[in-house]
């Protein structure tokens, strides 16, 4: 079985690492076509007008991985419908340091990568750990190992955005199937000034979670891993009529 791993943290990114060796230690044909740089936030976006400059790196089990001076969504799309690495079953984008909860898909470049996969065919994991101080990928990459059994089950031919809390694995409280809740971040855009005095803005922002039942957010902040189906399909499907009956009643 053939793996293409990729993240949106940069081709050298320790979850990524950490997943190639597990991953390969287990005799999986494991490729990697990450970004040379970090690109988290990146979304969707994709490379149109600069060119996609690549270098190939000697992979520790074989092989040859590539990082790829563009954005996740560019390393799929070149990996899978650029041949440089032979076709995937599986597509696996992570372990990405820190969540990618609720709205946080909308920006996530390790979400996009995933879904990029399976808008080209190719099943995917989002694999994200859902700290940014817990520093070890192990537990997490151990679960992704477990999940390989049954991925063709657990995909359907789909995507799965999966976060994993970051604690040791016998904290875990279990897993949970949720659906995706909404982040709400209080954005915060800190005015600075450079050393020639130009005027600057730099943005971040807090996370007031929604803890609604059944949701991304209220499963791992309770302690679960949380597995959420996805897919590309972004139609509200509730105003689908009422909207058609708006619009008869507007040509009328
Ligand atoms: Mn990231």
């Amino acid at each position: 079985m053939r793996i293409l791993l990729t993240n949106d943290d940069g081709f050298f990114a320790p979850g990524l690492q950490a997943l190639y060796q597990t991953l390969a230690s287990d005799g999986y044909e494991v490729g990697i076509v990450a970004p040379e740089g970090q690109r988290s936030a990146a979304g969707h976006a994709i490379t149109l007008f600069e060119p996609l400059f690549v270098n190939a790196h000697q992979l520790p089990f074989g092989g040859e991985g590539f990082s790829v001076r563009g954005t996740p969504s560019d390393c799929v799309k070149l990996a899978i419908q650029g041949g440089i690495v032979a076709k995937p079953d599986l597509l696996i984008s992570g372990i990405n340091l820190g969540q990618n909860l609720g709205t946080d898909v909308f920006y996530s470049g390790t979400v996009a990568a995933a879904l990029e996969g399976v808008l080209l065919g190719v099943p995917a994991l989002a694999v994200s750990l859902a700290s940014y101080q817990f520093g070890d990928f192990q537990p997490a990459a151990g679960f992704v190992r477990k999940l390989l059994k049954d991925w063709s089950l657990i995909t359907d031919g789909g995507l799965v955005n999966i976060n994993i809390p970051g604690t040791p694995a016998e904290e875990w409280r279990g897993v949970k199937v949720t659906r995706l809740g909404k982040a709400i971040y209080e954005n915060i855009f800190e005015r600075r000034q450079d050393p020639r005095g130009k005027t600057y803005y730099w943005q971040s922002g807090t996370l007031t979670p929604d803890y609604e039942e059944d949701t991304d957010l209220r499963a791992v902040g309770d302690g679960y891993v949380s597995l959420t189906p996805m897919h590309s399909d972004l139609t509200d499907y509730k105003r689908l009529k009422s909207m058609s009956q708006l619009m008869d009643q507007f040509m009328s």
